[in-house]
């Protein structure tokens, strides 16, 4: 089963985000809607990759934007906090990407370390760095993980709606991602 849901037209929003600032997303990146220059307030907390094969289509001022190794909140928890309850924002966009680096982390141990010596760092210090933050940073599936991402947030946050996209690198559009699971935990 394909788990990405293709966001080409408007009833391809599901319904559940469409009324509010995810649907307002999809609109701005996916379909080239109208935009402000600057939104009156950001209503939107964006947790993204750091990759810098992306970039959004929206308004200046329209959301928090929050940049980890794969889209990964885990270390973020206050920063989060901080805007929901100061910021106010009452709905998340978890983007996880296509071929994102910190999936099959484990492979890139010796560029991490050799990387590492050439910027100056001797050799032991780097395989620490690399073998203590990898159970961490690793993601797996880029997929499974942004699902498991979004329920441990709605699980902290059960007034905040969140949602699991992907971008996609190789034509920069943005997909929701099918969840499977017990009834009412995909959107619909
Ligand atoms: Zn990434």
């Amino acid at each position: 089963m394909n788990r990405l849901i293709d966001i080409a037209a408007e009833s391809d929003i599901p319904a559940a985000y469409r009324a509010g600032p995810l649907g307002a997303l999809l609109r701005y990146h996916n379909l080239g809607a109208d935009m402000p220059k600057r939104a009156e307030k950001p209503e939107l907390l964006i947790g993204m990759c750091m990759d810098s094969r992306k970039h959004l289509r929206i308004p200046d001022n329209f959301a928090f934007i929050l940049r980890t190794g794969g889209a990964n909140l885990r270390q973020s928890e206050f920063r989060v906090s901080y805007a929901i309850a100061v910021g106010g924002v009452r709905a998340i966009a978890l983007i996880a990407h296509t071929n994102c680096g910190m999936s099959g982390l484990a492979a890139r141990r010796e560029p991490f370390v050799t990387g590492l010596v050439d910027a100056g760092w001797e050799r032991p210090e780097a395989e620490e760095q690399f073998d203590r933050f990898l159970p961490s940073h690793e993601i797996g599936n880029e997929l499974d993980f942004i699902v498991s991402e979004a329920r441990r947030l709605r699980t902290l946050y059960p007034k905040v709606v969140v949602a699991p996209f992907v971008y996609r690198v190789e034509d920069d559009h943005l997909c929701a991602v099918r969840e499977s699971g017990p009834p009412g935990s995909s959107p619909r």
